[in-house]
């Protein structure tokens, strides 16, 4: 069966179940703030040039094997992120792909990997606390030890992050932990570490939050220095030519923020980001467990309503399908 689709069938069954249970509408929580100490990354698609430099780098420093998409087997060429890989580099294209970060006749690069979410829904809906929020640097990281396979954040996330190693014999969650592990030696994250032009930058929110006002402030072609690396870090800066953002900053609103930070000459939604509301998920979400428990439904009520409904919403074609990100 298609697991995805499942639990979001689940979910969609539980709000449904939750309006007609409530008796009284429930007032959603906030969302959570940013942590004073936030770390994160830049992405900047005009800066992008597809290396894949970061890609390599990113299962070098988490020791992923390679994942092939083509017969020869012979480079390794991840098309989405996966249990092996934590960060892809995807392309679009238009037309004649004349004008890099031009949406007719062009193409531009978008970077995938975990947002890092200010109130992140998997770690709302995992029910062991496996995956978890560090409160000083805001990285969400997860437990293998504790996690117990349930799977419930791979069909919170809006992103389609989390994934499971469905092909091992010892399967488990995986996704991007900001390099967590790389701390400890001084080091930052790898992708942003190897980039030959400043596209990923690591920093904290607040320095990437500076850097993204003084390029929106740029004119198009204007010169200008381009740091590279980690912000705040040894001078890797060169001189470049600002390019033209859409005013839009992705992560910066949706759902409630993120910590990886993306600006872009073409539309987030043509990158293949969803359209999102600022209203985190997990605010919704934790609102809606606090009423079934409120309103004294017993779990085990719940979760049989949730799994006919789920059953009945899932259709017949659905079995065993792919994972959709
Ligand atoms: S290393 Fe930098 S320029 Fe190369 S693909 Fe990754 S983000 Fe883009
Ligand atoms: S992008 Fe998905 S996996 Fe990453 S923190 Fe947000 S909800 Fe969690
Ligand atoms: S921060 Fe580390 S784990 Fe995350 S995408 Fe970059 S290299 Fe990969």
């Amino acid at each position: 069966m298609d697991r995805r689709k499942f639990f979001k069938a689940s979910l969609a069954g539980g709000a449904a179940l939750a309006t007609g249970a409530a008796s009284c509408p429930a007032q959603a929580r906030d969302n959570k703030s940013l942590p004073p100490e936030a770390l994160g990354l830049l992405f900047d698609s005009t800066l992008c040039v597809g290396c894949k430099a970061c890609v390599a780098a990113c299962k070098e420093a988490n020791g992923m094997p390679p994942e092939f998409s083509t017969q020869d087997q012979y480079w390794d060429t991840p098309l989405d992120i996966s249990g092996k890989t934590l960060n892809v580099i995807k392309a679009y294209k238009h037309g004649t792909l004349e004008k890099k970060d031009g949406e007719e006749n062009g193409f531009a690069f978008i970077k995938k990997s975990c947002m890092h979410c200010v109130d992140p829904s998997c770690v709302s809906a995992c029910p062991v606390q496996a995956m978890k929020k560090d409160p000083k640097t805001g990285i969400v990281s997860y437990d293998k030890d504790a996690c117990i396979g349930c799977r419930y954040c791979v069909a919170a996330c809006p992103f389609g992050v989390p994934r499971f190693t469905y092909d091992s014999p010892t399967p488990r969650i995986s996704k991007c932990q900001l390099c967590v592990h790389r701390h400890k030696d001084g080091k930052y994250a790898a992708c942003a570490e190897v980039c030959p032009t400043g596209a990923t930058l690591y920093g904290t929110v607040a320095d990437i939050n500076k850097e993204i006002a003084r390029r929106k402030a740029l004119k198009p072609g204007e010169k200008t220095q381009f740091p590279r690396g980690r912000l705040g870090g040894p001078d890797q800066s060169y001189p470049g030519v600002a390019a033209k953002y859409l005013d839009h900053t992705y992560g910066e609103k949706e759902f409630g923020g993120t910590q990886m930070l993306l600006l872009s000459g073409v539309s987030f939604q043509k990158l293949g980001y969803p359209d999102l509301p600022p209203r985190s998920d997990a605010a919704l979400s934790e609102t809606l467990q606090h009423t079934l428990y409120g309103g004294l439904i017993a779990p085990i009520a719940v979760l049989g309503a949730l799994t006919f409904v789920a059953k009945r919403n899932v259709k017949p074609e659905d079995e065993e399908g792919g994972h959709h990100g």
